[in-house]
């Protein structure tokens, strides 16, 4: 029996950041409002948002980005 279909699900879009205002591990998540075509990121230890459009095809990494863009 090969593995690979327990393999492709776990490849799953990843949502849990680390946060670009307090440097914290895996502190921040990611909420698509896919009907609204909004998201936002929010750190759960320094309170900080980020919100952001999005798109139809628009992945959590996508609106991570978009913070790492908006920092710069
Ligand atoms: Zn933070």
């Amino acid at each position: 029996m090969k593995p690979s279909r327990g393999k492709k699900d776990a490849g799953k879009l990843a949502t849990i950041f680390d946060c670009l205002n307090c440097s914290g591990e895996k502190t921040c998540h990611v909420n698509m409002d896919t009907k609204n075509y909004v998201a936002d990121i929010r750190c759960h230890v320094c309170n900080e948002i980020f919100r952001t459009r999005i798109n139809r095809l628009s992945s959590p990494i996508d609106v991570y980005c978009d913070w790492v863009d908006s920092q710069n």
